[in-house]
């Protein structure tokens, strides 16, 4: 059986509950690598041990050892109620916050308003009200749609929500859903390893279309990839993906665009053993891609490398890809760490630059439906209506990506290492200088532009 990739944030999240003293006499062991054996059987001998010592928790709570015991335990116990994602690394919270599809359907039937699987009731309430429903209304539609013995005239909205979340977490109705679903003692900290954001990926059998791409398209964001960024996530939730998944001919965790056109189908079992491999079949379709479309495979910050590569591939008779795959991985490290610095240094003026000049000019994008032909070609069909779920897909883009630089500086167990030399720190240093005194000024980019192809020269000749 292949070896699960487990996200390094989950990790992480697996040795602090480890550590944290409420779970001190919880039985747990190590492998010889060190890692923890989060997993176990209610059969085994750590299993066994681990329902005793939830049972002799349920008596100190005073409650009773019934059917639903353990998953109450192991919620009230868990110290922050929020539990991170091994397979997209996201954090979602315990508590049943999250709606599920038919109440979900029916908010968008009855207020236009679509969430999306991050939304919790509360951010969606938020969003209702800012878009104008009226609070009175709202609050006659979640006490009727949850039978609520509650007046809603005089009852505080938080109220409400608080007692729809009580209900549904008891199970007397289920129109919300927890981030993760109970699981002891087969995990440690008894909730399923995968969140709900995840959960339709591995679950076998049942296959969303939507949360398929929308863990895509969030990949995307962290990597502050070029292309028609939304052409492409809806794309690939179109039916032309019904029984494959898609997949990026160039990866985008190299540099490569995400768009519509340079996205192939692929099975889901091929997809995940490719990860951000290149072979030649697929430089060759990049490039001519590259020519049909007269649109670079490539986003800006990677351009020299992929011309380099380029020019070597075709002089080449035995490509050296594993280097290629360097090239590209290196110069997006690199990348990263110039954006984090210039975050770190500027605070609020960086998001501001960055922003400014990279996440906006991508707003367009957001604006039109798109029709597709099978090879991802589009056409614009019509402008959307700019509703607030519009504006709030792009806050999410914003969003995702300015938050991604930081999570991607922290991971310090990569193997390939980047050192930014003397002269590019000294340009950096100029322009945070620049960003500082004016985020907005245009010489900015250009300096920015001027430091990433100093790095990839810097990567390619050094
Ligand atoms: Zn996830």
């Amino acid at each position: 059986m292949a070896e699960k990739i487990w996200h390094e944030n989950f990790l992480m999240y697996m040795e602090n509950i480890v550590k944290n003293p409420i779970y001190t006499g919880l039985a747990i062991e190590r492998k010889s690598d060190g890692s923890l054996k989060w997993v176990t059987s209610k059969k085994s001998k750590i299993g066994q041990q681990r329902l005793i010592w939830a049972q002799n928790k349920a008596l100190e709570m005073g409650l009773d050892i019934k059917p639903g015991v353990y998953a109450k335990v192991m919620y009230e116990l868990h110290p922050n109620k929020e539990k991170v994602c091994q397979i997209c690394g996201q954090t979602m919270e315990l508590s049943y916050v999250y709606l599920n599809v038919n109440f979900s359907n029916r908010i968008l039937k009855k207020f236009n308003f679509s969430a999306d699987i991050f939304d919790t009731i509360y951010d969606v309430t938020d969003q209702l009200l800012n878009q104008g429903t009226s609070k009175k209304v709202l609050k006659e539609f979640y006490v009727k749609y949850l039978s609520l013995d509650l007046d809603p005239t005089t009852t505080p909205m938080k109220e409400i929500i608080r007692q729809m979340e009580i209900t549904c977490r008891e199970g007397s109705k289920n129109a919300l859903g927890p981030g993760a679903m109970s699981n002891f003692p087969d995990r440690y900290d008894g909730f399923h390893t995968y969140n709900r954001c995840c959960r339709s990926l591995e679950d076998s059998g049942r296959s969303k279309e939507n949360l398929k791409s929308y863990t895509k398209d969030r990949r995307a964001y962290e990597n502050w990839s070029d292309g028609n960024i939304h052409a492409a996530n809806k794309f690939m939730g179109s039916a032309f993906f019904a029984d494959t998944s898609a997949d990026h001919i160039g990866p985008i965790s190299l540099g490569f665009i995400h768009d519509s056109r340079f996205l192939q189908p692929m099975s889901s079992g091929e997809n995940s053993s490719k990860r951000d491999r290149l072979d030649k079949t697929d430089i060759d379709k990049l490039i001519l891609l590259e020519q049909e479309y007269q649109i670079s495979a490539v986003s800006w910050f990677a351009q020299v490398i992929w011309d380099y590569i380029k020019a070597d591939y075709q002089e080449n008779a035995e490509p050296n890809l594993t280097v290629y795959r360097e090239l590209l991985k290196k110069n997006m490290l690199a990348f990263m760490e110039v954006l984090w610095i210039i975050l770190e240094e500027t605070g609020e003026n960086g998001q501001e630059f960055l922003t400014h000049f990279y996440l906006s000019t991508k707003m367009d994008n957001f604006k039109y439906n798109y029709v597709f032909e099978e090879s991802g070609d589009y056409s614009v069909q019509s402008l959307r209506n700019i509703t607030d779920s519009t504006l709030k897909e792009y806050k999410r883009f914003v969003r995702i990506s300015l938050n991604s630089v930081q999570e991607f500086h922290e991971k310090d167990n990569r193997k390939i290492k980047i050192k930014i030399s003397k002269p590019i720190l000294k340009k950096i240093k100029k322009l945070v200088k620049m960003i500082q005194e004016h985020p907005y000024d245009s010489s900015n980019q250009i300096l920015h532009i001027d430091i990433m192809e100093d790095i990839q020269n810097d990567i390619l000749y050094q």
